[in-house]
């Protein structure tokens, strides 16, 4: 039983933090900057992370930054306002996203831009015998190592990694919780702790601070993420890029330096 639930948590905390280090808060946001090399090697650890739902950092990128802009209002790709559960809500959030994944449609200019981008991964992530030769690793690995049919019952959750994720965040995180800020949108922090998806919880701190590198704004908080960040950054791999940080309470007179960049909005 140990080795399926450790395998368990190991993906499920493994694909979240790629999801909010590198799709999140470098491929949407660009907080912080990093060489063409190591950006190839997150972009082939995200896809290792995901395997079988993985998602490009370009349909990635781009729903959020539309979701950041439009932050739920009938234009934002996945607003829990508009949506009776979470299950319509993210089968119309796979539309909007295949078709930028894709490349079926072109999105504003402004959501185009600098995107981290691999073609040949990218093809091998959406690849469906890719997909499923993964989803054969999950499985044998229960086969293998599972000692109750009970245990089975987690295995699906392994096929679609990536999104379950998403979900969560997007239906808990503009739903459940507490405010810090009176921001337009409905964001909200869903717990103190976030161990769940590895700060993504902080939904209401993240949009009204969205280029802050830490999601995490009161003595309570904690963004597990976030030290991952500064030991990167401490070790030259990656650049902070904003000096950016959390306010709590906010104080009117940073209202101009917390403008966001256009491509961050
Ligand atoms: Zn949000
Ligand atoms: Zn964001």
């Amino acid at each position: 039983m140990l080795p399926v639930l450790l395998f368990f948590v190991a993906h499920w905390q493994i694909s979240v933090f790629f999801q909010t280090f590198f799709l999140h808060r470098y491929g949407a946001h660009k907080q912080f900057t990093m060489s063409k090399g190591w950006e190839r090697f997150f972009f082939l650890c995200t896809y290792i992370a995901q395997g079988s739902s993985f998602l490009s950092p370009r349909g990635y990128a781009i729903l959020h930054r539309m979701h950041h802009a439009y932050s739920d209002t009938e234009k934002d790709p996945h607003s829990p306002l508009f949506y009776k559960n979470v299950f319509t809500m993210m089968l119309a959030t796979k539309k909007r996203y295949d078709a930028f994944a894709y490349y079926r449609e072109t999105a504003e200019p402004r959501f185009e831009a600098d995107l981290p981008s691999w073609p040949l991964l990218e093809k091998i992530g959406q690849n469906w015998a890719a997909r499923l030769a993964w989803i054969g690793v999950y499985t044998a690995f229960y086969v293998h190592f599972a000692t109750s049919p009970w245990l089975f019952a987690l295995l699906p959750a392994h096929f679609i990694m990536g999104p379950i994720h998403g979900a969560i965040v997007n239906w808990c995180g503009h739903k459940y919780g507490y405010r810090n800020y009176q921001s337009k949108d409905v964001s909200r922090n869903t717990l103190f702790f976030d161990f769940l998806t590895a700060g993504e919880l902080f939904q209401n701190n993240h949009h009204e601070f969205s280029m802050s590198p830490n999601f995490a704004a009161r003595r309570f908080e904690i963004d597990p993420t976030y030290p991952a960040i500064v030991l990167l950054d401490k070790l030259g791999i990656i650049h902070i890029a904003t000096p950016q940080r959390m306010r709590y309470p906010r104080r009117p007179e940073s209202e101009t330096e917390l403008e966001t960049p256009v491509a961050a909005e």
